[in-house]
């Protein structure tokens, strides 16, 4: 009797609930994590975050060769290479971790089908949240679509507690004679590895995001309230690229807040449940998401599925490459391009401006952001999308249109953000750093920055855009009330 045991958006070996399972058995393990090459391949992901997530595979692969064990690494379809291993083991169980969105849970549902017909026992354990979908529901047993009844509910439920790091594993006897493939890299995709220092391999590891919950639970989580909006201060967790790898467990994470919170005062309080309430927003999302599959590419919303975008495609590129003349958007857009992370506020923001500024389809910018950010959660981004662009549940008001002028003035007060990312602004004096097209001839002069030479001039009239976006929402929503 043995089992396998699937690495897919859980790498780590702390608190892995399919692990734990497994090793309940007492049969011998083979642990496994498959490459899919046509995702590999694809421009849908780029190399920052392919790079991240092999980064993370590597990680593991030490994990478990300290362990004394090796993960075996395969290429091809999930269903034919867990068949053939099936034949060259004599496997007899799998055991992986559930994932929500639509295109895991067929090729999930695809692969226990496939390797129940032969005859192997198929168990799925709930690991990448604290409570899945259809976990909460309202009292007519329908999906939440608010976020604020479903948070409440979300409190008032146990949490499991982690299971602990496993100290031996009995293996399966022949797991190093088993053929496997070196850890992937970037490169042997033909892609380009990215430089520096933060890109390297330990930086994406199980044993990376914990010492950044450590180091946020020392210090940032108390202020996190007041500070968590300041693109400029470095106050939030960073730990979405870890909960979306699964390098770290949700549930350490919550238990490890939990203590944090047990022995909090005053106002640390308020920003401990502040952070509480992010974790509860990812739940939130995924449950959107695998109830309605369709918000992948369709409105939630469907009296804004038929808003009229313009879809110019010289303002899309300005806005993926920071060119648009809005500092606040253009310096967010960079740190994006450049570090494959971008902080929720200016999410908000950049997601706002491509929409409501731009009229370029939300789905065009959250194709963007699922290429470029190490983090990428597809349930997130498809919430955070279609939350700017007001197609969503619980979404900003169509009404309700981000001024990157004054975004950039209350978040980015001393516009240090801006200018970390747009090195041509730095001489520019505050009070023109989120407008440098106000500067006089003269102050370009002694700042160093011409505007529409150094500098992009706007690309678009904020107050004009603003007006324009409104009315085609309303005309999209007066269409829908006619049919
Ligand atoms: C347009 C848009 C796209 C987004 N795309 C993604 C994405 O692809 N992947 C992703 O993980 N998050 C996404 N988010 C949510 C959020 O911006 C990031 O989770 C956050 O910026 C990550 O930084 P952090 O870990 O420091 O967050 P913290 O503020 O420290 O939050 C802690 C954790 O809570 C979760 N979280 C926080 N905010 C949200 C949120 N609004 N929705 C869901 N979960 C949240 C994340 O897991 C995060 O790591 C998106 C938001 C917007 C507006």
């Amino acid at each position: 009797m043995t089992a396998i045991v699937w690495f897919r958006r859980d790498l780590r070996l702390h608190d892995h609930v399919a692990l734990h399972a497994a090793m309940l058995t007492d049969d011998p393990i083979i642990p496994v994590y498959i490459v899919e090459e046509s995702l590999c391949r694809s421009a849908v992901v780029g190399d920052k975050r392919l790079h991240a997530h092999f980064a993370a595979i590597a990680s593991l692969c030490d994990a478990w060769a300290q362990l004394g064990g090796r993960l075996l690494i395969r290429h091809g379809s999930p269903q034919q290479v867990l068949c053939q291993l099936v034949q060259e083991t004599g496997a007899d169980k799998l055991f992986f971790n559930r994932d929500y969105t639509p295109e895991a849970r067929m090729r999930d549902e695809l692969v226990s089908e496939v390797l129940s017909s032969h005859g192997v026992f198929v168990h799925t354990c709930k690991d990448l949240v604290l409570h899945e979908p259809g976990e909460i529901m309202t009292k007519q047993r329908t999906p939440y679509a608010v976020f604020t009844p479903y948070r409440r509910v979300w409190q008032t439920l146990p949490k499991d507690r982690p299971f602990p790091q496993p100290t031996t594993v009995n293996l399966f006897d022949r797991l190093k004679e088993l053929a496997s493939e070196t850890v992937p890299t970037v490169e042997a995709f033909g892609r380009k590895r990215p430089i520096g220092t933060e890109w390297e391999m330990e930086q994406f590891g199980e044993r990376a995001a914990r010492k950044r919950l450590q180091q946020f639970l020392d210090e940032d989580i108390y202020t996190y309230k007041e500070k968590r909006d300041m693109p400029g201060v470095n106050a939030t967790s960073r730990l979405s690229f870890a909960l979306n790898a699964g390098t770290l467990s949700i549930r350490t994470v919550y238990h490890s807040v939990q203590e944090v919170l047990a022995s909090a005062q005053g106002e640390q309080v308020a920003s401990i449940e502040a952070f509480l309430t992010e974790l509860i927003w990812r739940e939130f999302y995924q449950q959107v998401l695998y109830f309605h599959p369709h918000t992948t590419d369709h409105a939630y919303l469907p009296q804004f599925e038929t808003v009229a975008w313009e879809n110019r495609k010289d303002f899309f590129t300005h806005w993926c490459q920071g060119e648009t003349g809005y500092p606040i958007v253009d310096a967010a857009m960079k740190q994006l391009n450049e570090t494959g992370w971008m902080h929720n506020r200016l999410r908000m923001i950049t997601a706002s401006f491509l929409t409501k500024d731009l009229l370029v389809d939300w789905r065009w910018g959250m194709a963007y952001f699922a290429q470029q950010l190490i983090d990428f959660d597809e349930a997130a981004n498809i919430g955070g999308w279609q939350w700017s662009a007001s197609t969503g549940t619980d979404a900003q008001p169509y009404f309700r249109i981000f001024n990157p002028v004054t975004q950039g003035e209350k978040f980015d007060p001393d516009g240090a953000f801006v200018k970390k990312y747009l090195p041509v602004l730095r001489e520019v004096p505050l009070q023109y750093i989120h407008k440098p097209w106000d500067m006089p001839e003269h102050i370009q002069e002694q700042a160093g920055c011409k505007i529409g030479f150094d500098y992009p001039i706007p690309c678009v009239d904020h107050a004009q855009r603003r007006k324009l976006a409104m009315a085609l929402f309303q005309e999209a929503k007066d269409r829908h009330a006619k049919t």
